[in-house]
């Protein structure tokens, strides 16, 4: 009897709530919608959140451009390619309250971008795999992670901040985090909480000073490395190391290739600097040459991530501003002759 009180109650609530939420998105939708245009009809579309924002106020901008942020070491003394924890804490900190959301990078480059209306999307990377990116040591038996290392900073920060979304990818050599006792367990940690590894070849290879049976070799070199410990899982992202880019028409090789019967067909190819990257609905974005940005303070040149945060704050830059629905692309009118027309699976709304 009891149990019965209690789903009744259950249903009840949900009818209830269900019955709220489509009066609310009904008479919000005649109002803020005034003013769009959709160019594609989808009848069950009637309750998506897009239509319950008032565009003129969250402003989304589905174009605006990105930061793929790119980290090397978290270290105690801050130089040109060292970040402090401190430090490293401040920039997720300043992300945070500034209203920007971590992605996962296979998601930027695919569209797939889950952030919530009003924030902005940032992509956080890591290159080289040093000890600092990813340090455990053991206690009582148990194995513990470095507080001060990158993923320890990160896990913490998921743990305060966990509408964050904190991820991240680490672009791997063959030297895994060099403690190789603890590769196994590394790679698998990263797994299971939401992180990717990447490919930054097998032995940190200029693919600027290679010819193309050296870059497919250290690349997939770099694959067997890994799926020897995390068997199934696809190395699909490379960041080249020194930003190195194979010369003319071997930059296939830095996409896709072969090796030894093992095939590779990267995802999205990261550069080195200096600037946030295009949407991935702009009709000239390029999976393969993505940009980055130096997320330092220390020698950047102003072209650092702090600069791009200014440059966002007084509008010299336009970021993208998320109208918290995967399955539309909400534009400013002014932006519709940027946008990749070829996009079939995604619902255009102008304003
Ligand atoms: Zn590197």
């Amino acid at each position: 009897m009891k149990n019965k009180a209690i789903i009744l109650f259950i249903l009840l609530t949900l009818l209830l709530s269900g019955c709220s939420k489509s009066d609310v998105s009904k008479s919000e939708s005649n109002t803020s919608n005034e003013n769009t245009e959709s160019t594609s009809l989808n009848e069950s579309k009637d309750e998506n959140t897009t239509n319950k924002i008032n565009y003129n106020e969250v402003k989304p901008n589905e174009l605006g451009k990105i930061m793929v942020l790119m980290y090397h070491n978290i270290g105690q003394d801050e130089s040109t390619w060292v970040r402090t924890p401190d430090n490293f804490r401040k920039d997720l900190n300043t992300l945070y309250k500034k209203g920007y959301r971590a992605i996962r990078l296979n998601d930027y480059v695919s569209g797939n971008i889950n952030t919530k209306v009003g924030f902005t999307p940032v992509v956080i990377t890591f290159d080289d795999g040093n000890e600092n990116n990813f340090r455990v040591f053991e206690k009582d038996g148990n194995i513990k992670i470095d507080p001060n290392c990158a993923v320890g900073i990160l896990e913490d920060f998921k743990k305060s901040h966990p509408d964050f979304d904190t991820t991240a990818t680490f672009f791997l050599n063959s030297n895994i985090f060099n403690q190789p006792e603890y590769v196994d367990y590394k790679l698998k940690f990263l797994l299971e909480n939401g992180y990717d590894i990447g490919n930054h070849t097998s032995y940190h290879t200029d693919l600027s000073k290679s010819d193309k049976d050296t870059i497919q070799n250290t690349i997939v070199q770099e694959i067997e490395v890994i799926n020897k410990y995390i068997k199934d899982y696809p190395i699909n992202t490379l960041a080249l190391p020194f930003g190195g880019k194979p010369q003319g028409e071997d930059y296939i090789y830095a996409i896709k290739g072969d090796y030894n019967s093992i095939s590779y067909d990267n995802n999205a190819v990261l550069l080195v600097g200096w600037d946030p990257y295009k949407s991935p609905y702009h009709k000239d974005f390029d999976f393969s040459k993505i940009h980055r940005v130096r997320a330092s303070e220390t020698n950047v040149d102003n072209v650092g991530l702090y600069d791009w945060l200014n440059k966002f704050d007084e509008n010299k830059e336009i970021k993208y501003i998320s109208d918290g629905d995967p399955t539309t692309i909400c534009i400013p009118e002014t932006y519709k002759d940027v946008l990749n027309t070829d996009i079939q699976d995604k619902i255009i709304i102008t304003y």
